[in-house]
């Protein structure tokens, strides 16, 4: 069994794909974190982020372990723990940079298929993204395009960020301004065939997760 979850930053992807992985006992893959990780790695580095072939190489190179524990989520990056570090926001504000870079798409559109592979001998998965039903995961049991408008995402967002020191313009930046940088590739939030399309603005994460949930065991 997979279930794809697609949405954009903020539609409650994360928690709901979690919770649905929780209710059903299954796997739980955060696909955004893998391009995070890339992403933190190239920074660190000190790599040119507009030197495609160069992130793209260090895409392929990273040793990466990413936990589909759905109550112990981690990322480990060539030996180092970066699931706090994945978050920061001088990451969050130029991942999609990296994101654009079909090479690295490419890569690692690989690894999530492995890992979706294994986790169908633990039971199934579900799998939250940008492209999992209209690339990564075409063959998903279920898909879910999950919205939300941006007053709703950008709440959700705030309260993630409470306790940093962004304000509430630079968020609305932020999310503007990531929405444009993630529309240019074409996959993401297409509707796919068989989609269900959830808009989770006035839902409850519990709401969201119950629907979800009864879909799949239909
Ligand atoms: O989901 P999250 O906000 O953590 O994703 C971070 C970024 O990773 C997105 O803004 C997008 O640029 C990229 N991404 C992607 N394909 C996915 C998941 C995330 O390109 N399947």
């Amino acid at each position: 069994m997979i279930i794809a979850v697609d949405g954009p930053s903020g539609s409650g992807k994360s928690s709901t794909a979690r919770g649905v992985a929780n209710r059903l006992g299954l796997r739980y893959l955060d696909t955004g974190a893998t391009y995070r990780a890339v992403t933190w790695s190239a920074v660190e580095r000190g790599l040119d982020l507009d030197d495609t072939a160069a992130v793209a190489q260090r895409a392929r190179e990273l040793v990466l372990e990413i936990s589909t524990d759905p109550d112990d989520q981690f990322v480990i990056a060539d030996g180092t723990d970066i699931t706090a570090a994945i978050r920061e926001p001088r990451i969050s504000e130029v991942v999609s940079k990296i994101a654009t870079n079909l090479d690295v798409r490419k890569e690692l559109i690989r690894r999530q298929r492995a890992i979706i592979d294994k986790a169908q001998t633990d039971g199934g998965i579900v799998v939250e993204g940008r492209d999992i039903a209209t690339v990564v995961a075409t063959d998903a049991e279920l898909k879910v395009l999950l919205t939300a408008d941006q007053e709703a995402r950008m709440a959700r967002r705030g309260a993630e960020l409470a306790a940093g020191s962004v304000t509430a313009a630079e968020l609305r930046d932020q999310i503007v301004r990531r929405d444009a940088d993630d529309s240019t590739v074409s996959e993401f939030q297409v509707a796919s065939d068989g989609a269900v399309t959830i808009d989770s603005t006035d839902l409850t994460l519990e709401e969201v997760v119950d629907v979800i949930s009864r879909l799949a065991t239909e």
